[in-house]
């Protein structure tokens, strides 16, 4: 058992903006001090010159220009080693909104050198894997988001349902031993880093995709990514099994109860109300002699029970900003920060005894004993006894009960069986006799009671054979029936063995799948939507073939992705990934040629061994052989280059491959939310159309589905239904002229907005309406550009 206090370290993001007055100073050993100096102004009813300070204590303080590496070596590390050692651990980051939680967990997504603890810890939990050959390791990923109480599985296909409200929910189970079990929440194995690194980015996918203006789930919500794993040597019945849990917390805003201004660093109430309850939890185990821990009144703190003053080494990390404006929630921070640091954990080696591995190594020993026996006895026995010997055994036994010598002895020989069973027979006459109620004595006496006694005993005979004839049949039934759901369980699992194989399958395709953002990825024929049943589905869809948009509305996007604040970072990822593409196919030709140097001077090698002995053999001397030959050594050395030279490239293919899978990932993740914002903007301004259209109508009475005159309305759009496209509108509607070239100029100079376009209704049309009012502005806006 390894006693420990949750270990409490401070992350300070990077700011440009003016930072209050602060100090780390990070001691040697394992001791910082973070200090903020806050003049007493700034509080209610102090004023006076005088600085206020407060200190906190901290494991380390990692300052502004800490990068992500940094990050992982001193915290995620360790955590990680001794998760392999077969303990619980648990990283969790705790601050404000914006205070960098989800950068230092999973990462940023505009670099690779930006990926945080999560992928970080993958990776090297899956480099270990492979190094350590003697241990089998099994793994197993499981993602919970936790919103407004509810848990969610982020893992599951079930994520069609683009409404995180609508999904199943996962619910909290307590076992007799107080071990808390989670139903819904699915546990994905994952066999490589390529797989955790996918369930990773679909379950970020399905949070995006979930989340609506409504509900910001990814400021209000607690996520936690848990690694299950289990380690085993080959041939030990012990296994060990351990949970890392990374979990990105809520954002820990508070509302303060007077305002920001006034009573500055006073108790102010979490936005957050799971939060709320894990701070009572952190009070409850950071005061002595309190007994009861109220776990139990919200979900995060029954999920991660175990990691608060339980079976789990912990680790905090208190992510902040030091702008001004932050200095209150930074301080609240480090104040629940040194609560925290006061709670002891007793983290154990979690390990069990696997019932299998060792019903087979039981079986094993009996077989091997029975061989033993066979040695020593020289023959070999079968589980039962023979009818021949039953029956030799009956007499042998009525021989004995019969002989009334008191030294007669019921010889059986060293075997078990025989044994036993002579002792059922004795036990069957004894029980028999009580049961008959009259002793020997009595039927010798009476010769009517020895007839009445053997009338009694045929019955007797024949009401068990009828008994036994009974069970017979009934065994045979069940029997078959069991024989039945065998074979129905058979068909399942083979059943779940090819989904299974399909499941992986669509992963892998997911993460090969075409990694370029082409904005002019036209949708695929409806019908030919697959049905999805593996993890994430909706995600995979859309990480699959992007959004499914009409022709007008693909023109649009193309237009509205030009203007999107992740346009660059999106088009540098995409550089940066044709450059490591092309480096990776460099360096697959290097290692190519390598591979062909070194086995053409392996062939020189043998020609040269060969030509040796053959003229040591005409020689008649073996010393040539024996002597070192330069030749031999120069390719010798050569082979030893190329070989330098293979493994140099392969490790640098290796890293390469990674990072390109990353990026690939980070683009589809970036064309998820791309498709997400613009059809939010799609919609919001198709609504503000409809709104500002019924507003026309309103003031001129016009009837439904009639345009508003020219004065309301925008010239461009009159232009538009002149086109025969909607002969029935045509028909109803006073159709104004084409708009004359000078009033297309002057509509280009006001700068057209296009929520002053009356929409249709009809969703295809006001696509294609919209598309064409976005691409005619664009060449306006162009040809004017070439005027000037
Ligand atoms: P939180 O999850 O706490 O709300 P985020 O992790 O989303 O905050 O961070 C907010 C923004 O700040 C993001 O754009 C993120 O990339 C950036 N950021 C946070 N921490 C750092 C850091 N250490 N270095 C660079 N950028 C950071
Ligand atoms: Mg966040």
């Amino acid at each position: 058992m390894v006693k420990q206090t949750i270990q409490v370290y401070a992350r300070i993001k990077p700011t440009k903006k003016n930072t209050a007055v602060y100090s780390v100073n990070n001691e040697p050993q394992t001791s910082a001090a973070l200090e903020f100096v806050v003049p007493k102004d700034m509080a209610d009813g102090f004023v006076n010159n005088k600085r206020e300070c407060f200190s906190f204590r901290f494991q380390k303080v990692f300052d502004q220009t800490t990068n992500q590496e940094e990050i992982f070596e001193h915290i995620a590390k360790p955590v990680a080693d001794s998760v392999l050692a077969g303990y619980n651990g648990t990283i969790f980051a705790y601050g404000q909104t914006g205070s960098g939680k989800t950068f230092t967990i999973t990462g940023g997504a505009e670099r690779y050198s930006d990926r945080g603890i999560i992928p970080r810890t993958l990776s090297y939990l899956y480099e270990h894997f492979i190094q350590d050959s003697s241990t089998v390791y099994r793994t197993h990923i499981s993602y919970l988001e936790i919103y407004n109480e509810m848990g969610y599985d982020l893992l599951d296909s079930r994520h069609e349902a683009s409404r995180l409200e609508d999904l199943p929910k996962v619910i909290i189970m307590e076992d007799t031993d107080q071990n808390i079990h989670l139903r819904n929440l699915s546990l994905q194995q994952s066999a490589n880093e390529e797989e955790a690194l996918n369930l990773l980015f679909l379950g970020d996918t399905n949070r995006m995709i979930a989340e609506t203006p409504m509900n910001q789930a990814s400021t209000r919500s607690h996520c936690i990514f848990t690694v299950h794993l289990c380690r085993r040597e080959p041939g030990s019945a012990t296994l060990r099994r351990s949970k890392l849990h990374l979990v990105d917390l809520a954002g820990s805003d508070r509302v303060s109860k007077t305002g920001l201004n006034g009573q500055l660093l006073t108790e102010a109430k979490y936005i957050n109300l799971s939060l709320h309850y894990l701070e009572q939890v952190i009070i409850a185990l950071s005061e002595r002699n309190r007994c009861h821990i109220p776990y139990r009144n919200s979900m995060l703190t029954s999920v991660l029970r175990d990691s608060l003053g339980g079976n789990c080494k912990t680790t905090m990390i208190a992510t902040m900003a030091v702008d001004k404006r932050n200095l209150d929630e930074s301080i609240s921070t480090c104040r629940f920060a040194q609560r925290v640091a006061i709670i002891k954990n007793e983290a154990i080696l979690n390990e069990e005894l696997d019932p299998a591995l060792l019903i087979a190594r039981l079986k094993q020993e009996v077989q091997s004993l029975k061989e033993e026996l066979t040695m020593l006895t020289g023959e070999e026995r079968d589980e039962q006894l023979t009818m021949e010997e039953i029956k030799k055994l009956e007499e042998s036994v009525k021989a004995f009960l019969d002989d009334p010598g008191p030294d007669v002895t019921l010889t059986l020989g060293p075997d078990m069986r025989k044994i036993q069973y002579c002792f059922c027979l004795l036990k069957t006459m004894i029980l028999g006799n009580r049961s008959g109620n009259c002793s020997n004595h009595d039927i010798q006496q009476s010769p009517a009671a020895i007839t009445g006694e053997k009338d009694t005993q045929e019955h007797h005979c024949t009401e068990e054979v009828n008994k036994l004839k009974e069970l017979l049949e009934q065994r045979d039934n069940e029997i078959s029936i069991l024989v039945k759901i065998l074979k129905k369980e058979k068909k399942k699992a083979s059943d779940a063995t090819t989904q299974l194989a399909s499941i992986s399958n669509v992963q892998k395709n997911v993460a090969k799948s075409d990694a370029g953002l082409s904005a002019v990825q036209l949708p695929q024929a409806e019908n030919n939507e697959p049905t999805s049943t593996g993890p994430g589905g909706r995600a995979v869809q859309y990480m699959k073939r992007g959004a499914q948009l009409s022709v007008g509305k693909q023109e649009a996007f193309e237009t509205f992705i030009k203007d999107h604040e992740d346009h660059h970072i999106i088009e540098d990822n995409k550089s940066l990934l044709k450059q490591r593409s092309t480096e990776a196919r460099q360096l697959g030709e290097q290692l190519h040629d390598a591979k062909q140097k070194i086995n053409e001077f392996k062939k020189q090698l043998e020609v040269r061994r060969r030509q040796r002995a053959a003229s040591g053999v005409i020689a008649n001397h073996k010393d040539i052989v024996e002597e070192v030959d330069p030749v031999e050594e120069n390719l010798r050395e050569h082979i030893e280059q190329e070989k330098k030279i293979y493994e140099i490239s392969a490790c640098h293919l290796k890293a390469l491959r990674t990072e390109i899978e990353h990026l690939q990932l980070f683009l589809e993740r970036a064309k998820v939310k791309l498709h997400k914002d613009f059809e939010k903007w799609w919609n919001e301004e198709a609504s503000n159309a409809q709104k500002s259209k019924n507003e026309a109508r309103g003031r001129t009475g016009a009837p439904c589905g009639t345009l508003p005159p020219s004065s309301h309305s925008t010239p461009g759009f009159e232009t538009l239904i002149t086109k025969p496209a909607w002969p029935n509108m045509m028909r109803e509607e006073q159709v104004s002229d084409f708009t004359s070239s000078s009033e297309l100029r002057a509509l280009s100079k006001s700068s057209l907005s296009t929520s002053s376009i009356p929409l249709t209704g009809d969703r295809q049309a006001d696509a294609d309406i919209l598309a064409f009012i976005r691409a005619r502005q664009n060449l306006l806006s162009r040809a004017g550009a070439l005027q000037k």
